[in-house]
């Protein structure tokens, strides 16, 4: 939307206050419409969708400032600019409240009006862009959300569906052994089909339904079967996964399967990101009102320059020797993270090693 273009409306019952302003906008490019009092000022408002609305506060029959409020039920985008005889403090804060952009007092100058009038429709197409941009996202997440569980989920649950037909014997004689393998693999495809699942749920929902889904947990369990998770690949690499937490560590408010990728995702970078031989230390500590729970490696670090960036959505550090990966696991870290009222912060030394820490908020006693 080009300034030039835009709609302007004035809802004034003095008939010179309208036409005085029409002028002003008329030659300066703008399309006016004109209203003398509240009720018609409305209907031109559903009628033109004007970008901004000149409104007299006093006026005979619907006040201004029942205008400024019907204005904003009817589109809230709209940019309201109050004009009125009596500027006073208070008349002007009572409109700001009702969705008033700015506040033009009586007797003004053309020049006056334009200047609030640029800001005003500044301040429109500034509103305009974000709700643009806020759609433009959503429409992304959702597109993301679909190609995650097709490219991810429907290869799985064939796969899956190929291990039945076979432990079923319809392709021929399964040994013991082989029996035994099968299943166990099943478990664990069954296992990263729910992971899937799990995921794209919490990427539909948003933080604040997940924080009504918090149980009193032990974090204890969780990060011993992460532990044992990570153990075999670990061990490729001959890394060690060192564990300190005090048996009386208190309960967090939290949801177990998140926190279980939370801390898989850590364990897995911190393999990943490690030297040959190198350790992980996870270790748990009461801190004021939070447990914190620290991930530290002994790996290659991270430089300053990419550490505020490393949490963002896709963002992997270049590095010559490629490792596979996505981008996203810090950023579902961080979000899941903060879906507990919690933070998470990075410090590294790079060539030594990067700590991750973890703050989550202690259950409180009822
Ligand atoms: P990726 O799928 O690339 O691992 P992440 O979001 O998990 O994506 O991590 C983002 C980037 O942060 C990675 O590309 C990696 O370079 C860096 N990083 C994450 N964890 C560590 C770590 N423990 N040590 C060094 N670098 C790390």
């Amino acid at each position: 939307m080009m300034n030039k273009k835009a709609n302007i409306l004035i809802i004034d019952d003095e008939q010179y206050i309208c036409d005085s302003c029409s002028q002003v906008y008329t030659k300066d490019g703008y399309q006016v419409y004109t209203a003398n009092d509240g009720i018609k000022g409305l209907q031109k408002v559903k009628e033109f969708r004007p970008d901004m609305v000149v409104v007299d506060l006093k006026m005979p029959g619907m006040g201004g400032m029942e205008v400024l409020e019907r204005i904003n039920t009817i589109d809230p985008t709209i940019v309201s600019i109050v004009i009125t005889g009596y500027a006073t403090i208070e008349s002007a804060v009572e409109a700001m409240k009702r969705h008033a952009f700015d506040f033009l007092p009586k007797p003004f100058t053309p020049n006056e009006l334009r200047i609030i009038t640029q800001r005003a429709l500044e301040r429109r197409k500034l509103i305009l862009e974000t709700n643009r941009l806020r759609e433009e996202k959503d429409r992304m997440k959702e597109n993301f959300i679909s190609m995650v569980s097709h490219q991810l989920r429907t290869p799985l649950v064939a796969v899956q569906q190929y291990f039945e037909v076979i432990l079923a014997g319809m392709a021929g004689t399964v040994s013991e052994e082989q029996k035994r393998m099968l299943e166990r693999s099943k478990i664990r495809i069954d296992e990263l089909i729910e992971l899937i699942k799990e995921w794209l749920d919490f990427a539909r929902i948003d933080a604040n339904k997940l924080v009504s889904e918090l149980k009193p947990t032990n974090l204890i369990p969780v990060l011993l079967k992460s532990q044992d998770s990570m153990q075999a690949i670990a061990k490729q690499k001959d890394i060690t996964l060192k564990m300190e937490v005090p048996e009386n560590l208190p309960l967090i408010m939290g949801n177990a399967g998140f926190l279980e990728q939370v801390f898989l995702n850590l364990l897995e970078n911190g393999i990943k990101y490690n030297k040959q031989s190198g350790s992980i230390t996870i270790k748990a500590v009461t801190e004021n009102e939070f447990v914190r729970v620290d991930f530290s490696d002994t790996g290659i670090g991270i430089s300053e320059q990419e550490l505020s960036f490393i949490f963002e959505q896709f963002y992997q550090v270049k590095r010559t020797n490629k490792t596979d990966g996505t981008g996203l696991g810090l950023a579902i870290v961080k979000r899941i993270i903060e879906a507990h009222s919690g933070t998470i912060n990075v410090t590294s030394d790079p060539g030594k090693g990067t700590v991750f820490s973890i703050l989550l908020p202690i259950k409180q006693e009822e």
